[in-house]
């Protein structure tokens, strides 16, 4: 695992060859501002970036991370911490994106975290906790998937998993088309949307197909 000074090394590698030699000519462009076609909300989980798994370079994904790759539904207020709400409109109005994709993988941990809270509900009265947990009720943005998963009655664990991963990130997809702005766009033609499942042990992506209703790896 990379400790804190085998970044340090990075950076270094990062300002001789991939900026000096690889990127000079796109370095001078980018000071003045981005473009990019493509913004994905993926999760903050430390074995699933992206940028990584697609081999994309600097400027070309507008990149969200959160627990468990969430996206709230549309809610108009002004005295709550929108981050992830704040991103898609800049992505949307301002740097007009062409494709959001919503990117879930397999052994997520706050999906692990939503499955136990449904298996063991907290009694209606429990003991004051010692710290305010922040990932529960973040987590109940996706509540239905561990319903979903529930009726779906897969015997193994991973499996469960999986289709509560799966359900999540099709719950964000279309919590997305709330907002007024993302379903003007889709409407369009100016916006597509996607859902993708990243299995870590396989390193394979898998994208949701509207028409068949599954997942289906990418080719
Ligand atoms: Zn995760």
């Amino acid at each position: 695992m990379a400790s804190y000074a085998k970044l340090l090394e990075g950076y270094k590698a990062f300002r001789s060859q991939y900026l000096s030699q690889e990127n000079s000519a796109w370095l001078s462009e980018a000071k003045d501002g981005q473009s990019p076609k493509v913004m994905i909300i993926a999760c903050s989980d430390s074995r699933v970036n992206p940028a990584i798994i697609t081999r994309a370079s600097l400027g070309d994904i507008f990149v969200v991370n959160n627990v468990a790759n969430l996206v709230p539904p549309y809610h108009e207020s002004g005295n709550t911490h929108h981050s992830t709400s704040a991103a898609i409109e800049f992505a949307v109005i301002h740097l007009k994106v062409e494709h959001i994709v919503i990117m879930g993988h397999s052994g997520c941990g706050g999906i692990r975290a939503l499955m136990a809270d449904h298996d063991n509900p907290k009694p209606e009265n429990p003991e004051p906790a010692k710290h305010y947990s922040f990932i529960r009720p973040w987590m109940q943005i996706v509540d239905d998937a561990a319903v979903f998963t529930d009726q779906e009655k897969a015997a193994d664990i991973e499996s469960r998993a999986k289709i509560c991963e799966q359900r999540a990130s099709l719950i964000s997809l279309k919590n997305l088309v709330t907002f007024p702005w993302v379903k003007e766009a889709m409407t369009q033609n100016r916006l597509k949307i996607h859902a993708w499942h990243y299995d870590i042990g396989e390193g394979l992506l898998l994208e949701y197909n509207e028409g068949s209703e599954q997942f289906e790896e990418l080719t």
